[in-house]
């Protein structure tokens, strides 16, 4: 049965105080994006009533919408605000690129499966959002074209950090990466670049799908 909307705004306002704000995430132009963000509409109408619940929930293609908890924290670790440009790979749903449209300049994102893009790109459409921009194909190579950015988040795990997504963050940019085996124990990382040196800090172990090759699925 699909729950009134008045409902939906009030597991939407609990999911923030009681999984985001409880576990440490402050940063307040991130708590009013996640307030804001109706992320029930980013799920089958069927899932509605799981919408806010403490997990990550299937979208279709081996895929999923990511942890709520989760897309807080890495937004916060990114460090962005509202002049910043940033990067998404792994589109997926489409939630996690519309909390970052909530906060920054311009988001610029790129989805190998090109069935979740579309889907994406339409719900955010329809929600009004015009500083998104939408590429499919293998986000391994980034966007060099509208390089460099202020930020770079990763919602698919590789072993190591794509060669030439590092050389596509501004001096003093920020990458947010799950890194490991694909089903097996990964780790976020933050990873900043200065100058020529990049600092890797390990943030906590986490669980995303593989980031896959391009042109490995249809
Ligand atoms: N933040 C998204 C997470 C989706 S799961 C959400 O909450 O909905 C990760 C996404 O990365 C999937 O949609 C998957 O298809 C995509 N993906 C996997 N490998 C990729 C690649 N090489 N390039 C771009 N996207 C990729």
């Amino acid at each position: 049965m699909r729950p009134p909307s008045a409902d939906l705004e009030t597991q939407r306002r609990a999911m923030v105080d009681h999984q985001i704000k409880a576990r440490g995430v402050r940063n307040p132009l991130v708590l009013a994006a996640l307030t804001s963000v109706p992320r029930h509409l980013f799920v089958a109408e069927e899932d509605w009533s799981q919408a806010y619940a403490d997990r990550p929930i299937p979208i279709g293609w081996g895929q999923t919408i990511s942890q709520p908890y989760m897309v807080a924290v890495m937004t916060e670790l990114l460090g962005i605000g509202p002049a910043s440009r940033v990067l998404e790979i792994g589109t997926g749903s489409g939630y996690q690129t519309a909390v970052l449209a909530e906060l920054c300049d311009q988001v610029f994102t790129v989805e190998v499966v090109p069935h979740l893009l579309q889907r994406a790109r339409a719900i955010l459409d329809d929600l009004g959002y015009t500083n998104v921009r939408f590429r499919e194909g293998d986000g391994s190579a980034g966007w060099p074209e509208e390089a460099p950015y202020d930020g770079i988040l990763v919602t698919c795990a590789p072993d190591e950090i794509p060669e030439g997504l590092l050389g596509q963050l501004k001096d003093g940019g920020r990458m947010v990466i799950p890194l490991g085996p694909a089903g097996g124990a990964q780790t976020l990382y933050l990873v900043t670049v200065q100058g020529e040196r990049v600092i890797k800090r390990a943030v906590m172990g986490v669980r995303f799908v593989p980031l896959m090759p391009g042109g490995e699925v249809d």
